[in-house]
């Protein structure tokens, strides 16, 4: 099948990528030239697991391209897949004018019937405006189907290829049953394809990433409380994980959730339901607590050293918002490393991938380092953000040596306290008993 996935971010590489991989022909488009042009010229612009492999090969095989030239774009595809941001405007909802610009954009080019699908995360009713933008722009037929993402950075490729259901929201039966063969390759082991209308469909992906957002910040107050308590969330963790009803997954207490998409998830959610004159109090919480966890570590820095931090030195492991992917959009290590800054310290960072997207955000006021131990000598702490599987088993002398004193502040509760007391090191976890020494 020719299909062209308009947006070649995160989603849109990776959706196209997997496409062509499934036997398609996929032309990826974007405004953004400079991304094309590196992507023409074997760049990838974003770090994701086994994307780069897989990209090479469909290149070449000739079944993958990238362009500007929607027009061209639009002629060739029977399906056109949307998958531009949806960033938070001002008053939190989400902002479609991206969405509703392409869409309108190929009505315009389309010259015969075409399929239009979703996969950008909208609000509930979207379809229903893109189905009249498009339709003041066009005469030809189209359908619109709403075909949520709930790739995770990190795991995306993997995600895409078997993921756990896919979601389809249409009332066509002809859009639904092209869909549904489109995906074949990627369910083959039965993981369920749903179809439902429009709207439900909309709903669903905003209802997932909320309920996710919900746990973990469920989790983090848990934590806090076993934290005063003197309970071990660890272990509360894995008493409350092995009953079925409530499973292991996103219950790992930490500095808070980042990324692109639970914080304007969350948001937009809050907002669609004051649309709809209701409020949506449990999520308005989820965010505020969202909010102090992010703090959690710089609290526990000013506990221990003051808050006057001038001659200090901080050293960061982690940027990203999450292991496996160079993502720093609205990543707690930003708060963290501005308010450390603000209190005067000096801070040495390291990120095994988002160094590069470090330096946008910080410029010189932090330094970077491509080892992790390198970002150590003469710290008077290591503060560890992100859970990168480098970090979990280092040579705990060599960070000692290094360090200016033996403090460790983990957002991530990467260490076992017993551990670290033999190691002869302060450390101070999420949830978890302070060792002292
Ligand atoms: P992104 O910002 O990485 O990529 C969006 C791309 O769209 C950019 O390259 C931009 O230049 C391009 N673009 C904007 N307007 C365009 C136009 N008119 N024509 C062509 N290209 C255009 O965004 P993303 O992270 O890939 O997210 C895209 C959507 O998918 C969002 O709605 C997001 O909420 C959703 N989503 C994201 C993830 C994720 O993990 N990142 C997961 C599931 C769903």
């Amino acid at each position: 099948m020719k299909l062209c996935v308009v947006g070649t971010g995160y989603v849109g590489l990776v959706s196209g990528t997997c496409f062509a991989e499934g036997g398609n022909d996929v032309a990826c488009v974007d405004i953004d030239e400079r991304k094309i042009a590196d992507l023409r010229n074997g760049k990838i612009p974003i770090y994701e697991p086994g994307l780069e492999e897989l990209i090479r090969r469909n290149v070449g095989d000739g079944r993958l391209r990238f362009t500007t030239d929607l027009a061209a774009a639009v002629k060739d595809s029977l399906v056109c897949f949307i998958a531009v941001g949806t960033p938070q405007d001002e008053d939190g909802s989400a902002d479609l004018s991206m969405v509703l610009k392409a869409t309108a954009d190929i009505a315009k080019l389309m010259p015969g019937y075409r399929i239009i699908v979703l996969k950008s995360t909208v609000p509930v009713g979207t379809a229903d405006k893109v189905r009249e933008a498009m339709a003041s722009q066009t005469t030809h037929p189209f359908d619109v189907v709403s075909n949520p993402e709930f790739l995770k950075e990190g795991a995306a490729v993997e995600d895409f290829m078997k993921p756990d259901r896919v979601v389809l929201g249409s009332n066509s039966e002809h859009a639904l049953s092209l869909m549904k063969e489109l995906y074949s390759p990627f369910v083959r082991t039965e993981n369920p394809i749903l179809v439902m209308d429009n709207r439900s469909a909309e709903m669903t992906k905003y209802a997932a990433n909320a309920f996710l957002a919900t746990r973990i910040s469920f989790i983090n107050q848990v934590a806090n409380l076993c934290e005063k308590a003197g309970a071990d969330v660890s272990d509360v963790r894995r008493g409350i994980g092995f009953d079925r009803r409530i499973g292991h997954y996103f219950l790992f207490p930490g500095v808070g959730y980042g990324g692109s998409c639970f914080p304007k998830d969350v948001r937009a959610v809050i907002r669609t339901a004051e649309e709809y004159d209701m409020d949506f109090s449990l999520l308005k919480e989820v965010e505020v607590i969202n909010e102090k966890q992010k703090e959690l570590l710089v609290n526990k820095v000013f506990a221990r050293f003051g808050k006057d931090l001038r001659g200090r030195k901080f050293a960061i492991w982690g940027l990203a918002f999450k292991p496996r992917t160079d993502d720093m959009r609205e990543a707690p290590s930003i708060v963290i490393i501005e308010a450390l800054l603000k209190a005067g310290a000096e801070i040495a960072v390291h990120d095994p991938e988002a160094l590069a997207r470090a330096r946008e955000v910080f410029g010189d006021r932090v330094s970077y380092h491509r080892g992790n131990y390198d970002a150590l000598p003469g710290a008077d702490a290591l503060l560890i953000v992100t859970e990168w599987n480098e970090f979990r088993r280092p040579d705990f002398a060599r960070v000692r040596e290094l360090m200016k004193s033996p403090i460790i502040f983990d957002g991530r509760n990467l260490y076992e306290p017993s551990v670290m007391k033999q190691e002869g090191f302060m450390y101070y976890p999420v949830g978890r008993s302070t060792v002292t020494q």
